[in-house]
């Protein structure tokens, strides 16, 4: 795909491996389960942020940048990424921490993400649920810049066509996997939230004309307000890629069923969706993202959307660091000392 023709710096571990779950594929009956593990891009515990950062940090770096600014809710896996890649990189790092999420108790606004956050010494500063955090973090940013500071934004999620980027070369190192192994799958499963993921995908498999379904798993926001934002970041994408041909809403397809009562709030699917990866195939998902993607990946195959023959790749975007944030959920013994 000629993506060195983008500023990019390197900060992780490519190509992630793609591994079949045997186990998991015979435990449900149904369609041939694959995993991409972005959960193992080697920054900071991994994850799917790694991949936009090579391109967002490389371009903070082209401006002469000396701070990045960015934000997140409390146990952002974005913001504990971005505070690595800045310190690879020399950079200094301050971010928004939005308390999307407050009944989960002490330690929730100490652990998990926030303690590596504290680990890469990233300054951060709270902010209550709902406001603009883009307007927010600008103003941040402008305000570092008053003091003579050199900041570059970074957009949540850094979902924005610098950032998605990093899916579309995703898209393209899946697609070289495929053909390597001579694979033929029907469809990639992952969880959505900032939309930079699936709008990357989306972008990259669009300029190589492969039209193979992508179906996003929403954390927050319902279908259409999700397949809106999607559509929106891919087009940008592709048009920051340069591909001619208009990337048709319908190709967009997001999946609003594991939200629950909302960001962050766990869900009974979620947790034995997480117990039954864990189990089967030993490997760790999170209770905010890829929980729920990877719930909503199994209730599409118990409603039997997938064949026997059928192959589903699943992208592990990564987050088990913020486990740590959520131990009653995994945990007898800690939660009979919550309650
Ligand atoms: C940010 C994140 C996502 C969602 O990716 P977007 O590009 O924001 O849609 C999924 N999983 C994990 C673990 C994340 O941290």
């Amino acid at each position: 795909m000629y993506m060195s023709r983008f500023d990019r710096i390197s900060l992780g571990h490519f190509p992630t491996p793609l591994e079949r779950l045997d186990n998991l594929t015979a435990r449900l009956g149904g369609p041939e389960i694959w995993i991409k593990r972005d959960d193992c891009t080697g920054l900071a515990t991994g994850g799917n942020k790694t991949r936009k950062l090579e391109f967002l940090v490389a371009e903070a770096l082209r401006w002469g940048a000396d701070t990045i600014v960015t934000h997140g809710a409390t146990q952002s896996n974005h913001v504990r990424q971005t505070a690595a890649a800045a310190c690879r990189t020399g950079l200094g790092c301050h971010a928004l921490l939005e308390r999307r999420v407050t009944n989960m108790g002490d330690l929730y606004d100490e652990t998990g993400n926030v303690l590596l956050d504290d680990v890469f010494g990233c300054s951060y500063e709270f902010r209550p649920e709902g406001l603009d955090m883009n307007a927010e973090g600008q103003a941040a940013a402008d305000a570092l810049a008053e003091r003579g500071r050199k900041p570059y934004f970074v957009p949540g999620g850094g979902s924005n066509p610098v950032g998605a980027l990093g899916y579309v070369g995703c898209a393209d190192e899946l697609v070289r996997q495929l053909d390597l192994d001579g694979l033929r799958i029907d469809a990639i499963v992952h969880a959505t939230g900032s939309a930079g993921t699936q709008a990357g995908l989306l972008a990259g498999l669009h300029a190589m004309s492969v039209d193979l379904p992508v179906i996003g798993v929403s954390v927050r926001a319902p279908a259409e307000r999700q397949r809106a934002n999607v559509h929106r970041l891919a087009e940008a994408t592709a048009d920051h890629l340069g591909v001619r041909g208009d990337l048709p809403r319908e190709r967009v397809l997001v999946d609003d069923t594991q939200v629950g009562e909302g960001y962050g709030q766990p869900t009974d699917e979620m947790v034995d969706a997480m117990q039954l990866l864990a189990r089967e195939e030993g490997i760790l998902l999170d209770p905010v993202y890829s929980g729920k993607g990877f719930a909503g990946l199994v209730a599409m195959i118990r409603r039997g959307e997938f064949t026997k023959g059928q192959r589903v790749v699943f992208v592990h975007t990564g987050g088990s660091a913020a486990l740590f944030a959520y131990p009653h959920l995994f945990s007898d013994k800690t939660a009979a000392k919550a309650a």
